[in-house]
């Protein structure tokens, strides 16, 4: 019997790690994007992304979380260089941390399960980290499992190794599945040219992240495109903000949005801030505004006075394709045989790479998986509102 042919369209994180491992698998995969590497606008590609295992008090992203930082460092001893960094993840809250904030659970969630996060109070913060105003942060703790990952790397690495083991690639924009009856038959391709390509396939993996309600329309009250800024600030002495002094950080973040990542060998700092923002045209995001730089300069006057005057080097419009719960959307269509849907990154899915393409080709090939239920085709949100979002934590989910 021949292998069941596998279109994956998206070489983001999850359709990298999708492709990647249903191959392993013995099945004859094709992935489709745009580009032939990462796509530059693509979420996963990036400098930098955290991996964390601090959730608040959800045990199950913590988990996952744990599985998947096993995972980098088992990539990190099977790849020719790191590409996952064991820096820590630094927490900094600008209140006392108490029962029921992010920080506080998430601290005691690590506690409880037999970590050692360290806690801070304004003088201690002071002398481990004085590149930060302890008189803005009385509370926080260091955690030192977990840290960052050179995210846009990380997929060009899995993009290689897809074709090292016998992927196809297609460079092209799908415009639609094909089907039969009930049931899809492939893809509909347009390639460079011009052209429309049909590409046949007993399964299609949907892996297009925040363009899934496009090829997906019936999930377009489930998934929205959400425009988030993140800036870089280029600092003269790059090794005084990395290593134990300078953290990846989070800081009172489940009230200010803000979060960073240690000095890249380029020479800056970059500063991202999550918000519930407003939806966008992924293929339309726009530009950081003035407005927000500005803000992001009262953060840094405050909280790291020593970056506040340094120059904007670099910005960037990420998309979070949020789902209205802020959980993953791993699963078939229920209205479409040989149709599975992954995405709903939500902001936070980067860090769980190594975990990924194992859920992905379980779902496709009909195989338990630990982790899936949580991730179930869910159709009832209104993508966005309010009430629906993040009420089962005490903070944010994403980053
Ligand atoms: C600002 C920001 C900060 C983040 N920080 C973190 C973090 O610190 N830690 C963390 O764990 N996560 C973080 N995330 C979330 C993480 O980046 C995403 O959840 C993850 O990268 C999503 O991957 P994806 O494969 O679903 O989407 P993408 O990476 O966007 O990939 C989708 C791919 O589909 C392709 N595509 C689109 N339409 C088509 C089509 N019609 N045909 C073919 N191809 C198509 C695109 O070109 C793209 O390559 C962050 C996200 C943002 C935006």
């Amino acid at each position: 019997m021949s292998a069941q042919r596998i279109v994956v369209l998206g070489g983001g994180v999850f359709g990298a790690t999708a492709a990647l491992e249903l191959r392993r698998r013995g099945l004859e995969v094709t992935l489709v994007d745009r580009t032939a590497g990462p796509h530059p606008d693509a979420s996963s590609t990036d400098v930098s992304k955290m991996v964390r295992m601090d959730y608040g008090s959800d045990v199950f992203y913590h988990e996952l979380a744990e599985a998947a930082l096993d995972g980098w460092e088992r990539w990190n001893r099977a790849g020719d260089h790191p590409l996952y960094h064991d820096d820590g993840f630094l927490v900094l809250s600008s209140t006392p941390m108490s029962p029921g904030g992010f920080e506080y659970e998430s601290w005691r969630v690590l506690r409880e399960r037999g970590y050692e996060p360290t806690r801070f109070d304004r003088s201690s913060l002071r002398a481990r980290y004085p590149l930060w105003n302890a008189e803005v942060y009385p509370d926080g703790y260091f955690s030192p499992r977990g840290g960052w990952a050179e995210s846009g790397r990380v997929v060009a690495r899995l993009l290689a190794e897809c074709t090292r083991e016998g992927v196809k690639s297609i460079v092209g924009r799908a415009d639609g599945l094909a089907a039969k009856g009930s049931r899809v038959s492939g893809a509909r391709i347009r390639v460079p040219e011009g052209r429309m390509v049909d590409v046949d396939a007993d399964h299609v993996v949907v892996c297009v992240g925040a363009w899934t309600p496009a090829l997906v329309p019936s999930l377009s009250s489930v998934l929205r495109a959400v425009a988030q800024p993140v800036l870089h600030f280029g600092v003269a002495d790059v090794d005084a903000y990395r290593g134990p002094a300078f953290p990846p950080f989070a800081a009172d973040i489940a009230g200010t949005g803000w979060y960073g990542f240690p000095a890249t060998g380029d020479g800056f700092v970059k500063l991202g801030h999550h918000s519930d923002g407003s939806p966008v045209d992924p293929d339309d995001r726009g530009m950081v505004s003035d407005h927000h730089v500005e803000r992001a300069r009262s953060f840094l006057a405050n909280a790291i006075p020593s970056l506040a005057g340094a120059p904007v080097v670099g910005s960037r419009v990420c998309l979070y394709c949020d789902s209205f719960d802020g959980d993953l959307l791993i699963d078939r269509d229920p209205d479409r045989d040989g149709v599975v849907v992954a995405a709903g990154g939500s902001g936070h899915a980067f860090k769980f790479a190594p975990e990924l393409g194992g859920i992905i080709a379980d779902t496709v090939t009909g195989r338990d998986n630990r982790w899936a239920h949580r991730f179930r085709w869910r159709t009832t949100g209104r993508a966005g509102s309010e009430e629906a979002r993040h009420t089962s934590d005490q903070g944010p989910t994403q980053t």
